[in-house]
């Protein structure tokens, strides 16, 4: 597969699936429509591209169950049960199809809180890892019979967007029913498609009335979940249902509008993002062996850790010390007291020491942020 020249080195993809993608006007499933997406989710796998897919279309398929008329805005409790309804439709066709095709799917929901608690993060994100890593195509929803507004992700649309950050994606694919964005209503006869939007363009000028409504999302929506994600790096695409490969055309041609990442993105940015969460009063204390390792980059092991300081749990970010010295900070795998119990351990102990292991590292090198004096240390 020849990715277009945009994707080169594609390995791992997110893709959001709206409402009116996957669903009739009355609300029925379009069966096809979630042939083609499992067909082409297959192609990729088998190509060595991971695959997340974000799927709405629980509750308008649970409207059509629930014959009742529900009105967009409000009557909370009826999208709920739709949901509930719907929901497991959904995932029975999705995993029905998949199978049809050798594979396998799983289901994840989620809501704004698991994007906001460090913890539950954590855990998504493990989940996730270990699905692709045995080629099981996460399929991901929000959690709308217990979502209520004030936790609520808003729409797919963000949803998807905060999942292409949390797995570290290298494009969020957003599949809906316009082939891409519009410089107006695309019904408009003056209406131009836009088919590249570079980094920083200032996209306010778009009048976005009468574009695509069904779900909760519309362009503007997808617009402003892509804004938030290409600035971390992430490619995005707005593409349409209706190409006869809906996920791979996108991909290897230039069908659709394709939102171009910053380039210069600093990894950094997301370190001072974690030292901003820094929990007080806890420390992590380390030997010279776990020193030396961390400063050159690698992850922090239980055998180089001597002692534990105050109450922390899985997904806090905390102060690692050496000879009584902050040297750096990260966030970590396991909570204090089950630190205190491996520490000094092999990571092949930790099994046996605990009961499980979630992870080899107590704070992985992705998640540790030395202090300004040792990054220079690291380079000299
Ligand atoms: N989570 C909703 C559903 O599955 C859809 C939300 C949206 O369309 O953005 O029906």
């Amino acid at each position: 597969m020849k990715f277009r020249k945009e994707l080169t080195g594609l390995k791992r993809i997110v893709v959001k699936v709206g409402s009116n993608v996957i669903t009739k006007k009355n609300g029925k499933l379009e069966s096809r429509k979630i042939r083609r997406i499992v067909e082409d989710i297959t192609d990729l796998i088998d190509h060595g591209v991971e695959v997340i897919l974000v799927s709405s279309g629980a509750v308008s398929l649970g409207k059509y169950y629930l014959k009742v008329h529900m009105p967009r805005k409000g009557r909370i409790d009826l999208q709920h049960s739709a949901s509930a309804i719907g929901q497991p439709k959904l995932i029975n066709t999705y995993s029905r199809i998949f199978e049809e095709n050798q594979k396998l799917c799983s289901q994840i929901l989620l809501t704004h809180d698991d994007f906001r608690d460090r913890k539950r993060f954590l855990h998504a994100k493990q989940n996730i890892n270990v699905l692709l890593k045995n080629n099981i195509t996460p399929i991901l929803n929000e959690n709308d019979s217990i979502s209520f507004t004030e936790i609520t992700v808003g729409d797919n649309d963000h949803l998807a967007a905060q999942t292409a950050q949390m797995v570290e994606a290298d494009l969020l694919l957003v599949i809906t029913s316009t082939d891409g964005l519009y410089n107006r209503n695309p019904e408009h006869p003056d209406a131009c498609k836009i088919d590249y939007v570079p980094f920083g363009s200032d996209l306010e000028q778009i009048n976005f009335e009468g574009s695509t409504s069904d779900g909760r999302g519309g362009m503007e929506s997808k617009v402003h979940a892509i804004n938030k994600i290409t600035p971390l790096g992430i490619k995005a695409i707005v593409s349409s249902k209706d190409n006869e490969r809906m996920l791979i055309g996108p991909l290897v041609s230039q069908m659709g509008t394709y939102f171009a990442p910053k380039s210069t993105y600093n990894p950094e940015e997301r370190k001072a993002w974690l030292l901003s969460m820094k929990k007080p009063n806890c420390h992590i204390e380390v030997d010279k062996g776990a020193y030396s390792a961390l400063i050159e980059s690698k992850s922090l092991l239980p055998k180089g850790i001597v002692n534990v300081e105050g109450e922390f749990y899985k997904g806090d970010c905390v102060d690692i010390i050496c000879n009584g010295e902050v040297f750096a900070s990260g966030i970590c795998e396991y909570g204090h007291g089950e630190v205190e119990q491996i520490m000094g351990n092999h990571s092949d102990e930790i099994e046996d020491i605990l009961g499980f292991r979630t992870s080899c590292e107590v704070v992985h090198t992705i998640n540790l942020v030395l202090e300004k004096d040792r990054e220079n240390e690291k380079v000299s």
